[in-house]
């Protein structure tokens, strides 16, 4: 077992100089970044808090009862919020997900998501509105997120047996709980429901199969994903982490598979269909996805733009700083266009690509001044 050191520091970066957006900015086409990809998704943070405390994401030694959350003043409002991601729909955003931290611990998130869903894209289409959640409000919620304009959820589960979830939430948490949120997101139509499990090799990983014939067939998408060396505090190391080819080849073991096209571009999961008794693909069984963020970087198509919960950019699940826009929303002397003009110049220098560059120069594992964001302020 390789010796972990837990650095107990502050998350939180000085943010990168922001870039001079000029009156005559030409916004004419769509952002594309310095790699020539396009800004079509935006990831939004509503809160940097959450009732789990899932070891890979928020470990109790770091996340405890003096650990200092931002207070509610340093928080994007959701008007602020709305006006934000309506400039980023004006760049070519399509996608928008909430994240956090466990974004329905966010009062009045209701609120948000009208208000977001009332976005029109500039040919007047609405947007892909969902949300990722630990599901543990998702019972009580389901129907006012769907009545308030929400498409679809994605919910977190790491195993269908209650002893191992209640270890990988570390609040022992009940998994009947979180299958119940999801039955009724199903209910209320919030579909097509993905559930991502992350894999951690020797914690989790006898749960692969069962979760995978509980979902099978049940129009509900089953994801599962590497254990990634996000943030500084989660004490990654490479010996945990079990690559995506081995999952299928566990799965394959009794459900036949047979590999499916990507949906959409930039798409991150790799699809896998069940397949049939005459090793065809079944439509009515279903299928499951893996995200192979660790051995399979997928860095060239990413599209993503990380908008954490105080109103910084960032351009990567890895970067160290973002960019502060909060001070532009609160500057009553800037314009919707010079935010534009800035989100695309922002876009416009970005070159990010970290999981590419990992897998040819191993993982970076700076503690100091340069360190990453934890996923749990910038979202997953
Ligand atoms: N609290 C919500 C939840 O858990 O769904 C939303 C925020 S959480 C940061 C978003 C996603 O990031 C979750 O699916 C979680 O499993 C994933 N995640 C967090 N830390 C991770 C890590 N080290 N490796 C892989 N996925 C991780
Ligand atoms: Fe909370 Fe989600 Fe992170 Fe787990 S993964 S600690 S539920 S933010
Ligand atoms: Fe995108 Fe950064 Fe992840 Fe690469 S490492 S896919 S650039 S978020």
């Amino acid at each position: 077992m390789s010796e972990r050191v837990i650095p107990l520091v502050d998350q939180r970066h000085p943010s990168l100089p922001l870039p001079a957006a000029e009156h005559s900015h030409d916004l004419s086409s769509l952002s594309l970044d310095g790699l020539r990809r396009p800004l079509t998704d935006l990831r939004i943070s509503v809160t940097d808090r959450c009732n789990f405390r899932c070891s890979y994401c928020m470990p109790k030694e770091v996340f405890d009862k003096d650990y200092a959350y931002l207070p509610h003043s340093q928080l994007l409002s959701f008007e602020e919020i709305t006006r934000i991601a309506s400039v980023f729909v004006g760049r070519g955003v399509r996608k928008i997900r909430l994240t956090g931290g466990e974004p329905l611990l966010r009062k009045n998130i209701e609120i948000l998501i009208e208000q977001l869903a009332a976005l029109r894209t500039p040919d007047g289409q609405p947007l892909d509105l969902t949300l990722t959640t630990n599901g543990s409000l998702l019972a009580r919620k389901a129907q006012s997120l769907k009545d308030a304009g929400l498409q679809r959820v994605t919910v977190s589960l790491d195993g269908l047996d209650d002893a191992v979830f209640r270890q990988m939430n570390d609040v022992d948490f009940p998994v009947a709980d979180v299958l119940a949120g999801i039955e009724a997101a199903r209910a209320a139509g919030l579909g097509p429901i993905k559930v991502n499990m992350v894999v951690k090799r020797g914690t989790n990983e006898h749960e692969i199969l069962p979760m995978a014939r509980h979902f099978r067939g049940t129009g509900i998408v089953l994801r599962f994903i590497e254990y990634m060396d996000v943030g500084a505090t989660n004490g990654w190391c490479m010996d945990e982490v079990l690559p995506s080819a081995e999952v299928i080849r566990l799965l394959q073991t009794e459900l036949p598979l047979v590999q499916l096209d990507p949906s959409v571009p930039g798409e991150t999961a790799e699809r896998w269909g069940y397949a049939n008794a005459q090793g065809e693909y079944d439509p009515t069984l279903g299928e499951v996805g893996v995200i192979s963020s660790v051995t399979q970087a997928f860095c060239g198509d990413c599209n993503r733009a990380r908008l954490s919960t105080e109103g910084r950019l960032y351009l990567c699940l890895f970067a160290s700083q973002g960019y502060d826009l909060r001070q532009l929303l609160r500057d009553p002397t800037q314009s919707d266009t010079t935010l534009a003009a800035t989100v695309d110049a922002i876009w416009r220098g970005r070159t990010d690509q970290y999981s590419r560059l990992r897998s040819l120069r191993g993982p970076d594992t700076t503690s100091g001044p340069g360190r990453r964001v934890e996923m749990s302020y910038i979202g997953g």
